[in-house]
């Protein structure tokens, strides 16, 4: 198996909508983030779910590292779901830009190098706030650098909202 190379990052709404929730609720002197599972097809990822940070995530103003065992449920619970496998990781920079940081360079080269994750790319996605807003960027890690990639934003199906709609 060789798959292409991703050009492409398509968010879906659940995955966008547990990143919102952490941005709103999250204390920002630090950054946060997760994991991020979903499908790998042709030069497209689509993303299905997003992690949280999990309660052993590293957090300093200037650093993110999910808690392992953390991701590793939620990749059990993705996969079960409906197959997502890992496929990259998502973070904040509150006070940076949406660019990863040679330490996240250093964090995506690790993955690529553990051959048990068997990881051919890292998807990652930054988050920076611009102008009172969060600004996301698409970036994908693989064994000769990093280069950004398309982010888009599925919309949300409308007979899938009315049906996940709480009353
Ligand atoms: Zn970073």
């Amino acid at each position: 198996m060789n798959p292409q190379p991703v050009t492409t990052v398509r968010l879906t709404p659940a995955a966008a909508r547990t990143v919102a929730t952490e941005l709103r609720t999250a204390d920002h002197a630090t950054e946060t983030g997760g994991i991020l599972l979903g499908h790998h097809s042709a030069d497209v990822v689509t993303i299905h779910h997003a992690g949280t940070p999990g309660p052993a995530a590293v957090r300093t103003p200037t650093y993110f590292l999910r808690d392992r065992a953390h991701a590793q449920m939620l990749a059990d619970q993705a996969f079960a779901a409906d197959g997502s496998v890992w496929i990259g990781e998502w973070h904040t920079h509150p006070t940076g830009r949406p660019i990863p940081s040679a330490r996240d360079t250093a964090t995506y080269q690790q993955l690529l190098g553990d051959p048990e994750l068997g990881f051919t790319s890292v998807v990652a996605l930054t988050l920076a706030p611009r102008d009172g807003q969060w600004t996301g960027t698409a970036w994908v890690a693989h064994d000769r650098g990093v280069a950004t990639a398309a982010l888009e934003l599925l919309k949300p199906h409308p007979r899938n909202e009315a049906t996940g709609r709480l009353h």
